[in-house]
């Protein structure tokens, strides 16, 4: 391997040369104390930046072993360590000159989860570190003096900093990975003890505004309503008390502006784990939980959503339902669908976000219009079959309907941010009183969607340039294969970019698939999952260099995207 000397000879050799001379530092360098890899050089100094990565050997980096033995610690050790790569390399923005992005310097951003990303990975033998730098000029002239200071000054100075244990703060290090220890902890404790869902006396669940995700100051903090507060014993931070959400179906009723959306938001989330000082660093959902709600405008493609809906006035068929732009009611009929074909054991609904006519329909209203010529089964007649005969539970945040109030197991109702469990006196109240709200004559029974008939799904040409397929991303909401575009705005438990991108990854492999030939759905999913678990997610990257940083995301995501995919047959 080349030395950091011959890195050097080489930037004096190119040094004033024109821009694209810097295409032959492509190649790895070793360092005193690392190896830079220099994967990728832009075409000039106004193009996507550099890409680059750091490697430390293991025993150099010298961390304790029990920190990345197990996948959760390795992932909490990885998080920690990139953001403080992160933030040694900031310091250096720009501090190299130049025309265009010369100078810039871009890691990962995390936000208040701890994810697994291509960022910063620890494999069998080293610590990598991956990140983005514009390589400066002036004007289209290479100035090797400004890239000597990046390689040769900030980024040592930033990899001692960051990416060796002895001069990171013990304490703290190890504060993140027994708070990894302790949130499996409480995963674990959620399936022993037939919970979906735990929320810590104390935590803090509403976010500073609407465009941050830090917590809130001075927030209300939760306290559990006595009868549903449980006791863990964490393996590092000993008795903890909180709210154990019980399998079955959970409603959340109360006024507006009393804390209910805020609740719901907290739990979708926390399929994820947080960073410690969020507030919801015990906050812990079942990690198959997904988020259930309306998508006015989306594509639907051969889904089943017939026990919701049947009878569609222009007689069209909902056992193998299409549509490129589907009303309130069919996208979320087709939302429940997917997500449970794709392995969800709970649904998180809010009312704010539903098809009032999908979620339900009142006894006048039925009366009025009868049955035979109403297409839709509400949820909520469903809901029942769905949790007793198939173990789908169900949290639904609702005020503005009493119908709920029949099917729920549990009936929490939130007051000034506080919640009570208010199950016994609704259930008091309900006594005697005959469920007139329902008819009882459900046309197709819930059962069929956990059909494990196939889904054959084939796509359309794809746009290519020189038999390459684009892949293009508008930041956390889209992204675009060919010339279709792919929304995910109301995916709402995707959360980061990096996630966005590693989705965009996933479907064009499978476009690719599927354009050649038809395929199973399922089996298409599970074959790119089992990849991804097998070899990273750095294995979507085949013949192209990898983008910085891709994030974790659930299969069943992967099943989203597909699901919203408009170039399907
Ligand atoms: P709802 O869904 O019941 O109408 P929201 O959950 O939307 O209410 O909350 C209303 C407002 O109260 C939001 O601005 C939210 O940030 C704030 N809020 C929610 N929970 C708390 C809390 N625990 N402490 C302080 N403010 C809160
Ligand atoms: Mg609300």
């Amino acid at each position: 391997m080349k030395s950091s000397v011959d890195l050097d000879k080489l930037l004096m050799d190119i040094n004033r040369k024109s821009y694209p001379a810097y295409k032959d530092l492509k190649g790895s360098y070793q360092f005193p104390g690392y190896q830079l890899d220099i994967y990728h050089v832009q075409g000039d100094p106004f193009a996507a930046p550099s890409k680059l990565g750091i490697q430390v050997k293991k025993e150099q980096a010298g961390f304790p072993e029990e920190y990345y033995n197990i996948d959760y610690r390795r992932i909490a050790l990885q998080d920690y360590l990139e953001r403080q790569f992160g933030k040694a390399v900031m310091e250096y923005m720009f501090k190299a000159k130049g025309s265009g992005k010369s100078g810039l310097i871009s890691v990962s951003r995390c936000g208040q989860e701890v994810l697994e990303r291509t960022a910063f990975e620890i494999d069998s033998g080293s610590l990598l570190a991956r990140f983005e730098a514009g390589f400066p000029a002036n004007g289209r002239t290479i100035n090797s003096y400004e890239l000597r200071k990046i390689l040769f000054d900030y980024i040592p100075k930033a990899v001692e900093k960051s990416m060796y244990y002895k001069n990171l703060d013990a304490e703290e290090t190890r504060r993140k990975i027994e708070l990894s220890e302790d949130q499996h902890f409480i995963r674990e404790e959620l399936e022993k003890r037939k919970l979906v869902a735990f929320i810590a006396n104390g935590a803090v669940l509403p976010r500073e505004s609407g465009v941050s995700q830090k917590p809130m100051k001075n927030a209300v903090k939760f306290q559990s309503p006595a009868s549903m507060e449980i006791e863990l014993e964490l393996p590092y931070k000993g008795k903890i008390k909180g709210m154990g959400i019980p399998e079955g179906i959970t409603l959340v009723a109360g006024g507006g502006y009393h804390g209910k959306s805020t609740l719901l938001k907290a739990l979708e989330q926390g399929i994820y784990q947080h960073i410690e000082g969020d507030g919801r660093e015990y906050v812990i959902t079942s990690g198959t939980a997904a988020k259930i709600r309306a998508e006015d405008g989306r594509a639907v493609s051969h889904v089943n959503i017939s026990p919701f809906i049947s009878d569609l006035p222009n007689k069209k068929n909902t056992t193998d339902f299409s549509t490129e732009d589907a009303s309130g009611s069919t996208s979320q009929a087709a939302n429940v669908a997917e997500a449970l074909q794709a392995g969800a054991k709970v649904l998180l609904i809010d009312e704010d976000t539903c098809a009032t006519n999908f979620m339900v329909c009142d006894s006048l209203m039925q009366e009025v219009v009868s049955g035979e010529h109403e297409p839709i089964t509400p949820f909520t007649l469903q809901a029942r079959k769905l949790y007793e005969e198939h173990g789908i539970s169900v949290i639904i945040v609702a005020g503005s309907s009493g119908s709920y109030f029949y099917i729920a197991d549990k009936i929490l109702q939130m007051d000034n941010y506080h919640a009570y469990d208010i199950t016994d006196k609704v259930h008091k109240i309900l006594e005697g009183r005959e469920s007139k709200y329902y008819r009882q004559d459900i046309p197709v029974s819930a059962s069929v969607l956990f059909d494990k008939k196939k889904r054959i799904l084939k796509v359309k040409k794809m746009d290519k340039k020189r038999g390459q397929v684009k892949i293009k991303q508008f930041g956390r909401n889209s992204f675009s294969i060919g010339k279709e575009t792919v929304d995910l705005r109301y995916l709402e438990q995707i959360l980061d970019s990096e996630q966005t991108t590693t989705l965009a990854y996933c479907l064009k492999e499978l476009a690719e698939q599927m354009e050649t030939r038809e395929m199973d759905a399922a089996a298409a999913v599970d074959r790119l999952w089992g990849q991804l678990q097998e070899k990273g997610l750095k294995s979507l990257c085949k013949d192209t260099y990898l983008p910085v940083s891709m994030a974790q995301v659930r299969k069943q995501d992967i099943f989203a995207c597909l699901d919203r995919y408009r170039g399907i047959i």
